[in-house]
């Protein structure tokens, strides 16, 4: 008997069913390994200096305030946390801009869907500050037709008025639509809204083993989407 597996998600796109692609920034085109380096550590250690704390008390005092405002524009928010922590985090941002970079294949991809002559669009919870200042170093606008970031929307990307409220703003067929992040809870908020194809980004950082989902089509790199052309 043939195992069923009709509960999989299929494992290649056909890209002649798909007019917009929507593209989460951090860790999915560019590494998380900058963002969770910042907010895990760099951040932390910075706080223990300016308190004299151990660095682990610190550290767990920041995880605290984060998850207390998770799934909330808060949480991404570079001005509310420079007032919350008193640390200037979008100086911190500029200092820091030599570890912002392109996840491997991600160019290649940008220039790929390019080619095929995609609305390409990038989708991003991060604040406009974060977002300028990866723009200014990686220069991924030049790739994209547009980059929203939520505060545009005014929800984040796993919370479901998001999705009606960005579709009213870009106006995108979601059943003509693919939608690519490395967040659990983005994808399924995408996909109780209708958008017709999602995709994982298992490895959303350089520094970290792949972590894929087994309800997604989730991916380490981008040549599944390139049906059958390499990425270098
Ligand atoms: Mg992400």
């Amino acid at each position: 008997m043939m195992p069923d597996a009709s509960h999989l998600a299929p494992s290649t796109i056909n890209w002649n069913e798909i007019d917009h692609v929507l593209l989460d920034m951090d860790g999915t085109l560019l590494d998380r390994h900058f963002d969770n380096f910042f907010f895990e550590e760099e951040l932390p250690r910075r706080y223990a200096a300016l308190h004299a704390l151990p660095f682990e008390v610190a550290r767990d005092r920041l995880l605290a305030m984060y998850r207390s405002v998770e799934g909330e524009l808060a949480w991404t928010d570079l001005n509310y946390w420079t007032k919350q922590v008193g640390i200037d985090v979008v100086a911190m941002h500029k200092e820091l801009n030599h570890m912002i970079g392109f996840l491997p294949g991600a160019e290649e991809f940008l220039r790929h869907l390019r080619r095929l002559g995609k609305h390409v669009i990038i989708v991003t919870n991060a604040h406009r500050t974060g977002v300028s200042v990866k723009v200014a170093k990686t220069g991924l606008d030049r790739y994209v037709d547009r980059i929203v970031d939520a505060f545009e929307v005014g929800y984040l990307k796993m919370r479901p008025e998001y999705w009606p409220a960005c579709q009213r703003l870009l106006g995108f067929d979601p059943s003509r639509s693919l939608f690519m992040d490395d967040d659990e809870g983005c994808l399924t908020a995408a996909k109780a809204f209708g958008v017709a194809r999602l995709v994982h980004s298992a490895k959303s950082s350089s520094q970290l083993p792949p972590a894929p989902l087994p309800q997604f089509f989730s991916i380490t790199g981008f040549s599944p989407l390139l049906n059958g052309r390499r990425t270098g």
